[in-house]
């Protein structure tokens, strides 16, 4: 809007582009107008993007460790690997927040290539130092799913590694797969034959959930932490989580329970007979070193 937005046509036409583009995110044929939070996110995710295409080279990039743990045994049974982000200009950046511009911006497949690397070089280290079979979770973007060489790229990764693909299971979004399920059962079937697990993280926050479990080779479901939270103050929830396990369990599944938080949360989960938990209750995510200091 002249003049408030500015008085050079450049200036009007470029903040038209931007919040057309804002616009089409939205919804098609919708409308929006430019406003200071539209341009404070503008500014953010430039440099952001700026940022993030030198993070790898400049070695910002860590990953660190969530410890999960068997409700049969109370021991640690496996890890999830969780990306780390330390910006000297912007400081720490959530993975929530940079993940999806590393997609947008095609840098997804060497973040995750990195994030493979590493926590396969970690996990073995750590199973050599403390003699023990520790599992591997890694979150795997379903841009990175969908790139053509994902495959080849991490059996390579695991084999130059030295780990077993047996111990890695492979996370991947609920969402992803309603979006793109006939081109991702291949890929995942491909992946279960070479001997990598398959999980279903935010188990419940999707739509067709149940029609997924038929058709793709999933080994486990991971109930997403918005039901952890209302387990003990909301009757549906814990109908939900009950129903989840339930199917987990027809299915031959493990059913994770992410986002544990009390003791409460933790016994309830139990009592349901749930098979692996995780959540700051027991541990936040964890440097190797640390995981080392504590678990050995
Ligand atoms: P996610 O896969 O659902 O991971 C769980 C998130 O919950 C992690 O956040 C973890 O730190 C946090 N969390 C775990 N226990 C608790 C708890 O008891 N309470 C609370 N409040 N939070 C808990 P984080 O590390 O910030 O990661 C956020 C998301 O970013 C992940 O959600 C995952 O979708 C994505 N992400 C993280 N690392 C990677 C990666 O290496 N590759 C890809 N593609 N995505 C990643
Ligand atoms: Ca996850
Ligand atoms: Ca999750």
């Amino acid at each position: 809007m002249y003049p408030n937005d500015g008085d050079k046509a450049e200036d009007l036409i470029s903040k038209a582009d931007i919040v057309l583009y804002k616009s089409k995110l939205q919804q098609k044929g919708h409308f929006l107008f430019f406003n200071d939070s539209i341009n404070k996110q503008v500014k953010r995710d430039y440099i952001l993007d700026a940022q993030l295409r030198s993070a790898l080279t400049n070695n910002e990039l860590t990953v660190v460790y969530q410890p999960q743990i068997s409700v049969k045994t109370g021991t640690l049974i496996g890890v999830e690997a969780l990306v780390r982000w330390n910006n000297t200009l912007l400081g720490p950046i959530s993975p929530n927040e940079f993940i999806h511009v590393a997609e947008d911006i095609g840098m997804i497949n060497d973040i995750g290539r990195f994030v493979n690397k590493q926590s396969m070089q970690d996990i073995l280290q750590f199973n050599r130092l403390t003699n023990s079979n520790l599992r591997l979770s890694i979150n795997i973007s379903p841009k990175q799913l969908m790139e053509p060489l994902f495959v080849d790229d991490i059996l390579n990764t695991a084999q130059d590694v030295g780990i077993k693909n047996q111990l890695i299971t492979l996370e991947i979004t609920e969402n992803v797969l309603i979006v793109n399920v006939k081109k991702a059962q291949p890929i995942l079937q491909q992946l279960k034959d070479s001997g990598f697990k398959l999980s279903l993280d935010d188990f419940g926050t999707g739509y067709s959930s149940l029609s997924y479990l038929n058709n793709l080779p999933i080994n486990e479901i991971k109930i997403d932490k918005t039901f952890i939270d209302k387990l003990l103050t909301n009757n549906q929830s814990e109908s939900l989580v009950k129903t989840i396990i339930a199917i987990g369990k027809l299915s031959q599944m493990t059913v994770v329970a992410e986002g544990v938080e009390t003791k409460e949360q933790y016994e309830r989960l139990a009592h349901l007979h749930c098979d692996k938990i995780q959540g700051y209750y027991f541990d936040r995510p964890l440097s190797l070193e640390a995981l080392i200091a504590k678990y050995k």
